[in-house]
């Protein structure tokens, strides 16, 4: 090599985007601790605090729950490959790009999939969800609860009181929920869930949190093939995070050390007061919008606190704002994706990113740089809204 890279400067950003989201500083400083052995006591202690924290977010006492190596789409597919079975009928709620996501991992796992679709921006209604139980009978039903391209907050337990009724596993995404809006995995009976830990969670990319019910493993351990993937497989999995301790893959060691960090501050705030935060902090961001004349693009009630998907404003340029964003202010933003490409932008305030200090400074910068776009607007407006919330108790 003729010349060394420089080393690495990572500049400091705000994260307001679809993830990843801000990390807390005690995340970063739990990284950066020896790495040990995959085998080491301490660390099997590690991996055991992280399995009852994990529970206690997911709200949940399914034993086999765990962090599979990987981003929240190693979740997912870990999730969909095990339980659905090449030939299965798999019933998938699609109304955004993760549900897309999920219908092209039950193909791939050989499911026989039926698309439920529905408007981008929208939620199911659990009766149309009933009718289609009905008529595909199908083994296993996939959703996703906070579908992070639209913002929409689905309802979970109507729809799942319906697939169990209807014989059918439940696989629910909360890549996006988890840590941001409650999430009750044992009180909905839902059979297998998966997360990200670069969400709400407030922690790097790179664990996916997981959790299946008792049904679901004996699902799993009934099948008549093997799992289409070797890394993915949990009941090999399982002999790693469970009492046998048999080598499979190398935990990434410190990652383990972050999401455990990243849970610890979420327990040490408490779930509920974290659900707060998440949720007063959206009602200034959106105080705040509103006064300057920017509307959600969500199913109204139905829009999540930590994932805004907000109109671009007439004749605003939405790549000029985000770049300006990025360059002058150090924040990041999210673009629309699909049918929001150039339409919608995507305002996370998520895990470490929801704070108050993060919703001000961004209203601040976007009535400047939408002022400079030609928007007209009462200038301070949305700062003033958005103090006015915060001033009234929740
Ligand atoms: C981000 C996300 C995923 C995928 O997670 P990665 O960490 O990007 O692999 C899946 N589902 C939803 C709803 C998401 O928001």
């Amino acid at each position: 090599m003729a010349t060394l890279p420089a080393p690495l400067n990572a500049p400091v950003r705000t994260l307001l985007g679809p993830g990843p989201s801000d990390i807390h500083p005690r995340v970063l400083a739990a990284m950066a601790q020896p790495t040990v052995g995959h085998l080491d006591p301490e660390y099997l202690r590690v991996m055991d605090e992280l399995q009852s924290m994990l529970r206690e977010v997911f709200r949940t006492k399914n034993r086999m729950t765990m962090a599979i190596s990987g981003t929240g789409s190693a979740g997912q597919e870990a999730m969909v490959l095990n339980v659905v079975e090449p030939g299965e009928a798999v019933l998938v709620c699609i109304n955004g790009v993760f549900g897309n996501r999920l219908a092209d991992m039950a193909g791939r796992a050989g499911g026989q999939v039926t698309k439920l679709e529905r408007p981008w921006g929208e939620v199911f209604e659990p009766a149309e969800v009933k009718e289609a139980l009905a008529r595909v009978k199908p083994k296993v039903v996939a959703m996703v609860m906070a579908e992070t391209s639209t913002g929409a907050w689905q309802p979970v337990e109507e729809i799942a009181a319906a697939a169990r009724e209807a014989g059918a596993m439940l696989i629910l995404d909360t890549v996006t929920a988890l840590g941001g809006i409650p999430v009750e995995i044992d009180k909905w009976q839902v059979d297998a869930v998966y997360s990200g830990s670069q969400k709400c969670l407030g922690c790097p990319p790179g664990l996916a949190p997981i959790s299946l019910s008792d049904r679901a493993v004996e699902k799993i351990l009934a099948r008549r093939e093997k799992v289409r993937s070797w890394y993915l497989d949990v009941s090999l999995l399982a002999s790693y995070w469970g009492s046998d301790r048999v080598y499979h893959h190398t935990a990434p060691i410190n990652m383990t050390y972050a999401l455990h960090e990243a849970l610890r501050l979420v327990l040490e705030e408490g779930l509920e007061e974290c659900f707060a935060r998440h949720r007063r902090n959206h009602l200034a961001l959106r105080a705040g919008l509103a006064a300057i004349g920017i509307d959600y693009a969500t199913q109204a009630g139905h829009e999540l606190p930590q994932l805004n998907a907000v109109r671009v404003p007439e004749g605003v340029d939405d790549v000029a704002v985000r770049k300006k964003l990025l360059e002058r202010f150090g924040i990041e933003i999210g673009a629309g994706l699909g049918v929001f490409k150039g339409k919608v932008w995507r305002i996370g305030l998520m895990g470490y990113s929801s704070r108050e200090s993060n919703v001000l400074v961004l209203l601040a910068a976007l009535e400047q740089l939408l002022a400079e776009q030609g928007h007209t607007f009462s200038p301070g407006a949305a700062v003033a809204a958005a103090n006015e919330m915060y001033r009234s108790p929740i």
